[in-house]
């Protein structure tokens, strides 16, 4: 007997921070560790930024702020979605968060009554069903592989509603996958989801800005569903502010008033000094976020290369986000030594053991056929990498 709650029993243990950790101890043994398993830029915060941050701290952005985020953050997240999207949202229908993290699992509580189900494509983003979890719901998944460049069809959307379908939940660009949705494949799910009127849509746009193909589409950008799309988004990835925590949601006001009473209860407003500093992150243009991008395409590129030489993995060219998400199963049932791969587990801990690249399986993201391989890292390393787990697999048979 534990005394601990069924609820955080039930919980999964993040494999991300799992693989991180493994990683960190091999390291503090003095062994050269590429760490592939992070899911954040390896770049600074912009100086603009930060300077913003350090004004805030001296004009006294020190007491709590309003629940849903200081009025100036709404309004200059509003003027963005108009500017770069072509979403017409009130300042009012924002809710800013500790990370869009929390305004994901703001909506999934507000949304999900217990028993309802959530529609979920794999792969996804770890945490999307623990949260599901937490609000006892059920998540039903709809598997989309390497060779549909791990999308889904609005017919595979249709064959998963039930009339306990309460709510759709993904993101593009998507992480695990580097997937994007076009503005076509979009309008496919949208034509479905126009059948179905109580379905909500949970559209996780955190990567939006690191998109290879052109512009960002947003299934909000659908006027016939945009009151039913909860739009998230944040600082994290585009302006490299992983630990700085604002993300936000944009929402009918009904929802957007229930996240802001959630929130209020567990809490409360975002801090001062961040949300000062992404204020100024919107308000001061694209040209940052633009050069990472070009350096995240270029890796891309160059890692694609190298993937492609390791003759028994499948990967696909990602079209956004920092990952690759390559099918191994070729291997499994392989072994050299002591190692026997079984499956993708197995076989991220023998790279991090005999490789020392840090990777992440894909049975954390829903898919047990597959390894998740960031590549917010420096060209050099990446190379490195690439050639260490391609020698390390040569040894497998
Ligand atoms: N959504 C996706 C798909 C993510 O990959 C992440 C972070 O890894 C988040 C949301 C959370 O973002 P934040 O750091 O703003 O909470």
């Amino acid at each position: 007997m534990t005394f601990l709650s069924k609820r955080i029993n039930n919980l999964s243990e993040s494999q991300t921070i799992k693989m991180a950790k493994l990683g960190r101890e091999l390291s503090a043994k003095g062994i050269d560790v590429i760490n592939l398993s992070f899911g954040e830029p390896d770049f600074f915060t912009p100086e603009f930024v930060k300077e913003a941050a350090k004004t805030a701290v001296d004009e006294n952005y020190s007491y709590y702020t309003p629940v849903s985020g200081y009025p100036e953050l709404r309004k200059a997240i509003a003027e963005k979605l108009l500017r770069e999207n072509g979403l017409n949202y009130s300042f009012d229908q924002i809710v800013v968060s500790t990370g869009a993290k929390q305004s994901l699992a703001n909506a999934v509580m507000c949304l999900v009554n217990p028993g309802e189900e959530v529609i979920v494509p794999t792969p996804y983003w770890v945490s999307y069903s623990e949260m599901i979890k937490l609000a006892e719901g059920e998540t039903v998944f709809i598997n989309a592989t390497v060779e549909n460049n791990f999308k889904i069809t609005g017919a595979q959307l249709e064959a998963a509603i039930t009339p306990k379908t309460k709510v759709f939940m993904f993101s593009s660009p998507c992480n695990p996958t580097g997937s994007v949705y076009s503005k076509e494949e979009l309008a496919d799910l949208v034509a479905v989801f126009e059948k179905y009127p109580n379905i909500y849509i949970i559209s996780d746009e955190i990567y939006e800005h690191i998109n290879f193909v052109g512009k960002h589409a947003s299934i909000a950008e659908f006027d016939s569903i945009k009151d039913r799309v909860v739009l998230i988004n944040g600082f994290s990835k585009s302006y490299a502010m992983t630990g700085w925590r604002v993300g936000y949601m944009a929402a009918n006001k009904e929802l957007s008033n229930a996240c802001d009473k959630m929130q209020g209860q567990i809490t409360s407003g975002t801090s001062s000094i961040a949300q000062r500093a992404a204020l100024a992150a919107y308000q001061g243009g694209l040209e940052t976020v633009n050069a990472m991008v070009q350096e995240f395409k270029s890796r891309r590129d160059i890692v694609y290369a190298l993937l492609t030489e390791i003759p028994n993995i499948k990967v696909n060219l990602p079209d956004g986000a920092f990952y690759f998400f390559p099918e191994v199963k070729a291997y499994f049932g392989t072994s050299t030594g002591d190692y026997k791969i079984s499956n993708a587990e197995d076989l991220c801990l023998y790279l991090l053991n005999e490789a020392h690249v840090s990777t992440v399986t894909g049975e954390a993201f829903g898919n047990e056929d597959c390894i998740r391989i960031s590549y917010a890292a420096a060209e050099d390393k990446l190379r490195d990498a690439v050639s260490r787990i391609k020698a390390a697999l040569e040894k497998l048979s």
